[in-house]
């Protein structure tokens, strides 16, 4: 085989966070309010671990600090199903507006409290909504600094939220006045001949399942690892409704009752596993793929 062959097609992601905690939701319900919402995380994570558990993939799972704080054996279940633990930092604020010292002391304390739990160290990071642009680089070092060796915050495309257009769409090793760290960009596809996130979110519940396949078949035909994301709200078809602006709840609802069985056809259709898996596998293939961070700010 020598490294021509790839085992696994990609990455099967959960972001754990509930329906209230979301940014497209942020305007209108504070942090301090979260504790007024019905938390609802727990079952709707544990459907997508039954779902992973029946098509017998592992995947990683960015969870909010501050989920974790107040269920701590949903953190435990996640990790004896086999999965892999990752942070998603503690309050779910965006990178760019925390600034350098805010965004270091949330996410120590994610880091922290995933940490005492697990007993085991987390050295993965994902951004509340990809919040790493060219605003907030310095985040990479702060994550190096801190221990991470791993991000997926950065998405290779334009979007009113987040994105650094350009930037590579394949796992990449960066490199920063503090070290190194390895990134697995957002996924992207080209879609009459513009490139557009793909396989995740609110996209995964826009496109149809076919669609999706289709998009999906591009990435690995373009021999770059998938990168697939969900929420556990996302399934979650009796949630709550927040009043917010239309926008935000059309990201918000539209094409819920779709989630579980895309994702059931997904699993079983893409070999998926962890973050960590797939970049020992891609990055060994790919040992050039080193990149300084100066490169994204030009
Ligand atoms: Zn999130």
């Amino acid at each position: 085989m020598m490294g021509s062959t790839n085992i696994f097609d990609g990455t099967f992601t959960v972001d754990v966070e509930d329906y209230f905690q979301v940014s497209a939701f942020a305007s209108v319900i504070k942090p301090d309010d979260w504790d007024h919402y019905e938390c609802r995380v727990e079952n709707s994570t544990r459907r997508i671990l039954e779902i992973a558990a029946r098509q017998s993939t592992r995947g990683t799972f960015f969870i909010l600090g501050w989920v974790a704080e107040r269920f701590p054996h949903l953190v435990q279940e996640i990790r004896s199903a086999g999965h892999e633990i990752g942070c998603h930092s503690h309050w779910h604020q965006l990178v760019y507006d925390l600034g350098p010292e805010r965004f270091r002391a949330d996410l120590i304390k994610s880091r922290d409290v995933l940490r005492d739990i697990t007993g085991e160290p987390v050295h993965l990071y994902r951004a509340p909504s990809f919040s790493i642009t060219r605003r907030s680089l310095w985040a990479l070092d702060i994550l190096i600094e801190e221990g991470f060796d791993t991000d997926s915050s950065i998405y290779p495309t334009r979007h009113d939220r987040y994105g650094i257009p350009g930037s590579p769409q394949s796992p990449h090793v960066i490199k920063t006045a503090s070290g190194s760290i390895r990134e697995f960009p957002g996924m992207t596809a080209i879609v009459t001949g513009m490139t557009v996130p793909v396989g995740g979110g609110g996209y995964l519940r826009l496109f149809p399942w076919w669609v999706t396949a289709r998009l999906l078949k591009q990435v690995r035909s373009a021999d770059r690892p998938l990168n697939v994301y969900l929420h556990p709200w996302e399934v979650d078809i009796d949630q709550p409704r927040i009043r917010a602006s239309l926008k935000s709840r059309f990201r918000h609802y539209q094409n819920l009752s779709t989630m579980a069985p895309k994702l059931t056809s997904m699993l079983s259709q893409f070999r998926l596993t962890t973050m960590s898996t797939v970049l020992d596998h891609t990055l060994a293939r790919k040992p050039d793929a080193q990149i300084p961070a100066a490169a994204f700010t030009s």
